[in-house]
């Protein structure tokens, strides 16, 4: 099934670390050319580097979702490279804690304007060339705080979470008569860079809550939103998929 991306352009933005290192890597394990999108351009090199060890072709850029025009040169230049865009997966995100008596609108603004603006900034950049693409995919990543749950010190995380669905599900309509698909992933707690340095007792007990056990690995997103991208999900739109190792379930 999963062949089906093999020798497709694939941008992952937020793709030099974390989940989103996790989704390009699945990618390029398939034979995707990848472009990885982030700000910081030494580290995305780095991870290209070692994500060029795969099937695919990795290539680092640096690019602002925040920015608009960053964007539009971003998909400009993929486009140039590889000859095509195929997939877009709009995975940059950032989830700064404060707690709702202390929120700044600054610190609302911050965090929209990357989430849901810089979600809109990407997908709107790639259109031209999903729509030239024999299929388009969009996958966004989402997460259950938002959608599905909620988690104290991240309302304005939550509200741009729960945005990008409302957005989805109307890209989703407009796209269809194009064939682009715009679907998106909800990860529960999954084991990043970021949380490795918390220590084995805080990760044991974040683990705990989860029916299987374990937090979940950056691949089982990129699993995830693999599949989304394939040619058999090309009759797939405008939905969910949550991968949390069961962490939404239980009642109580
Ligand atoms: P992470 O490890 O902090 O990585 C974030 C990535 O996004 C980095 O590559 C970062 O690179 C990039 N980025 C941040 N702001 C950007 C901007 N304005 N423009 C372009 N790139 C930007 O984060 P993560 O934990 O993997 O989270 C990735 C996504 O998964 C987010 O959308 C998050 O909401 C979602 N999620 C994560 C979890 C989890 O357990 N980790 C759970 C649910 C959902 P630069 O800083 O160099 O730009």
């Amino acid at each position: 099934m999963f062949d089906s991306v093999k020798g497709k352009t694939v941008i992952v933005t937020g793709g030099s670390k974390g989940i989103g290192k996790g989704i390009a890597r699945t990618f390029a394990n398939h034979g995707a050319n990848v472009a990885i999108v982030a700000r910081n351009l030494a580290a995305a090199e780095a991870c290209a580097v070692e994500l060029n060890r795969g099937n695919g072709k990795v290539y680092a850029l640096c690019g602002d979702v925040t920015d608009r025009g960053s964007m539009e040169a971003v998909a400009k230049q993929v486009n140039e490279t590889f000859g095509s865009i195929d997939v877009l997966c709009a995975n940059a995100g950032i989830f700064p804690s404060v707690t709702l008596e202390q929120m700044t609108t600054e610190d609302w603004d911050t965090v929209m304007n990357t989430n849901a603006k810089g979600t809109l900034h990407a997908v709107q950049a790639c259109i031209p060339y999903l729509k030239q693409a024999t299929y388009g995919r969009i996958v966004i990543t989402s997460s259950i705080t938002g959608p599905v749950t909620g988690y104290a010190g991240w309302s304005h995380y939550a509200a741009s979470k729960a945005a990008q669905l409302g957005f989805m599900r109307t890209a989703a309509l407009e796209l269809a008569g194009d064939n682009i698909t715009v679907n998106a992933v909800l990860p529960g707690n999954v084991l990043t860079e970021g949380l490795e340095g918390l220590g084995d007792d805080y990760l044991q007990e974040m683990a705990s809550a989860i029916p299987m056990q374990k937090l979940g690995s950056v691949e089982d997103i990129g699993y995830a939103a693999l599949f989304l991208a394939s040619k058999e999900a090309g009759f797939i739109t405008g939905q969910t998929i949550i991968v949390d190792g069961g962490q939404i379930l239980p009642e109580n």
